[in-house]
């Protein structure tokens, strides 16, 4: 069966999220107060209706509890999320995705039951950041507050030692799990591979390791 979303505000995050689900090619539901809004995505979205999602009642007659992921993308009103987040919660909701203002506010979502809480200003600031800072770090994915993916462009020093010879696992306690070389990608690439210029290594381990990583090699 494929799975059906529901979009709770149709802002710039809600907006997106929602866009990209119908791009996708799945079942949406889009849901806002203003009519503006849910004119906008009336042609995106699988269903885009006006309504309060802090009434029960409007909760319960759109049938929320049947969808298989809910995200609550209400932006500055932190009480109508809580408060919609709780609901879905007691209604059976399976897995409900809040964007949070900040961290009182995820410290309550949490609490509530909410299974996955995303903060995008703040974690845009720091991806953006952590790029500025390092010319060699394309993207990162924060796998907990101290363990990173990490993807890197191989330069000079790396060109020509296959993994084995730079030996970053011994050194530097870090894995490369992936090589993207051109169109090509080399999955859990053997210790023989040799690295190129140019090479996007993707790379997993403690964010101390692989900064000792990046001081070092890159
Ligand atoms: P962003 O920062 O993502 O642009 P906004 O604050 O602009 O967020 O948008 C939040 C959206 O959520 C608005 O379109 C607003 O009308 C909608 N919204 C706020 N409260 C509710 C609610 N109780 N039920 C449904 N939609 C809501």
């Amino acid at each position: 069966m494929r799975k059906a979303y529901a979009v709770i505000g149709l802002g710039r995050f809600g907006g997106s999220i929602c866009k990209t689900l119908s791009e996708e090619g799945v079942e949406v539901l889009a849901i806002d107060t203003d009519e503006d809004k849910v004119n906008q995505y009336a042609n995106i979205a699988s269903h885009a209706v006006m309504g309060d999602s802090t009434d029960e009642n409007v909760l319960k007659s759109l049938g929320i509890r049947n969808f298989d992921h809910v995200i609550v993308a209400i932006g500055d009103n932190i009480q109508a999320s809580i408060l919609t987040t709780l609901m879905l919660k007691e209604l059976g909701v399976e897995h409900i995705t809040v964007k949070a203002q900040n961290d009182y506010h995820e410290k309550v979502l949490t609490k509530i039951g909410a299974n996955h809480v995303v903060h995008p200003e703040r974690d845009m600031g720091k991806r953006i950041a952590t790029k500025i800072l390092s010319n060699n770090v394309l993207d990162y994915l924060e796998l907990s507050d101290e363990h990173s993916i990490v993807e890197v462009v191989a330069n000079d020093r790396m060109h020509g030692h296959s993994i084995i010879e730079l030996d970053v696992r011994a050194k530097y306690g870090i894995n490369i799990v992936a090589i993207k070389r051109n169109r090509d990608i080399i999955v859990s690439p053997q210790a023989s591979e040799v690295i190129q210029r140019g090479d996007v290594l993707i790379v997993i381990g403690a964010d101390v390791d692989i900064n000792r990583f990046e001081k070092k090699l890159l």
